[in-house]
């Protein structure tokens, strides 16, 4: 409802297109676990890095010296047993791929589902999640008839994402490449942490190179359940070179998405290089973040209040809906108009 002149109402927002920069959403093991609290459709855990060691009882492939330290901090663990090269690495890598290739959403709709359906194609979710969540869910979104979707990068790796180096271009692992028809080759999940070696892996230079390209052009730069590990230092800073200086960020939003009763002024210190004065923003749920509130539209509500200065009225997703198909009925109106715009501008060409 519009009251005022000048407001924008939800039918203005859902039928008007007008934002070209992507808004991009980063996601951390928070995001899994705020997706899934009581676990994959099975009941299996999403374990954070933290307890990965004690969940799936890899402990006892560490050597006797590194095995408290794996119960800790299980990235330093495993970069020290890869700097001695220890015979340990392969079937530690195996036993982490096999559990998490494993996991599966389960059947209602999911925040990976919605975080799938908020988001345009000029947008782009990158993760740095093991789990196969997001491919999941994009499958089964494809399956009822969704086409259009964000773009996907896997910072750290994918268990469902291969790579061809020939063609340079990601897929499911296993599955044909559609160029030279070779089957795309897992990405690794693994990297010594104390220098993560990005470089050594084709497909994680790629998305990193999409990383810094997204950073660059975002108007908004959503944090979904990343609480930027020490560990992640190499990972922070190539992000921040991405990002490049707040000073000379125009008006970007950065948007912060935690669980719930989390400490906003160690959030805010946290993402400070991220954040151009006073925009920003931290959720306690997705559900009042700008994704949740302007579907597909975020750019759009963005620009109407903050550069028009408009009142806004929210288009906030609906929550407690138990069929995907109900869902993805909720957003038809939103897609028909982005298809009813991109027939029109082609016939104009
Ligand atoms: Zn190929």
């Amino acid at each position: 409802m519009t009251d005022y002149p000048g407001d924008v109402a939800v039918d203005e927002e859902i039928a008007t297109i007008s934002m070209a920069c992507p808004h991009v959403l980063l996601l951390g093991a928070g995001a899994s676990k705020a997706a899934l609290p009581n676990g994959d459709k099975n009941g299996r855990s999403v374990p954070v890095m933290r307890d990965i060691a004690d969940e799936l009882n890899l402990t006892q492939l560490f050597p006797g010296d590194l095995k408290e330290l794996a119960g800790t901090d299980f990235e330093s663990a495993y970069s020290r047993m890869f700097e001695r090269h220890d015979a340990g690495l392969d079937e530690l890598d195996r036993r982490i791929a096999r559990y998490f290739k494993r996991l599966e959403l389960p059947d209602g709709p999911n925040p990976y589902d919605y975080l799938h359906l908020c988001l345009r194609d000029k947008d782009a979710i990158f993760t740095f999640n093991w789990d196969p969540f997001l491919v999941q869910s994009r499958i089964r979104l494809a399956a009822l008839g969704v086409s259009k979707f964000p773009k996907l990068f896997f910072l750290h790796g994918n268990v469902r994402i291969g790579f061809c180096v020939r063609d340079a271009t990601s897929g499911i692992a296993g599955r044909p490449c559609s160029q030279c028809r070779e089957p795309f080759v897992p990405s690794n999940l693994l990297f010594p942490v104390e220098k993560k070696n990005y470089q050594a892996d084709p497909l994680i230079v790629r998305e990193w190179a999409a990383a810094r390209y997204f950073l660059k052009n975002c108007f908004m730069f959503t944090v979904f359940g990343y609480s930027a590990p020490k560990t992640d230092l190499d990972a922070i800073s190539l992000l921040k070179g991405a990002w490049g200086d707040v000073q000379k960020r125009q008006m970007e939003q950065t948007e912060i998405i935690n669980r719930p009763g989390s400490d906003h002024e160690a959030l805010r210190e946290t993402w400070d290089p991220f954040i151009h004065t006073h925009h920003y923003e931290i959720h306690d749920s997705f559900f009042e973040s700008w994704l949740a509130m302007h579907p597909r539209r975020s750019g759009e509500a963005y620009r109407n209040q903050y550069i028009e200065a408009r009142f806004i009225a929210d288009n906030a997703v609906p929550q407690g809906v138990t069929e995907l198909e109900e869902l993805v009925a909720w957003f038809r109106p939103l897609l028909d108009v982005e298809f009813a715009q991109e027939s029109t501008s082609s016939a104009e060409s």
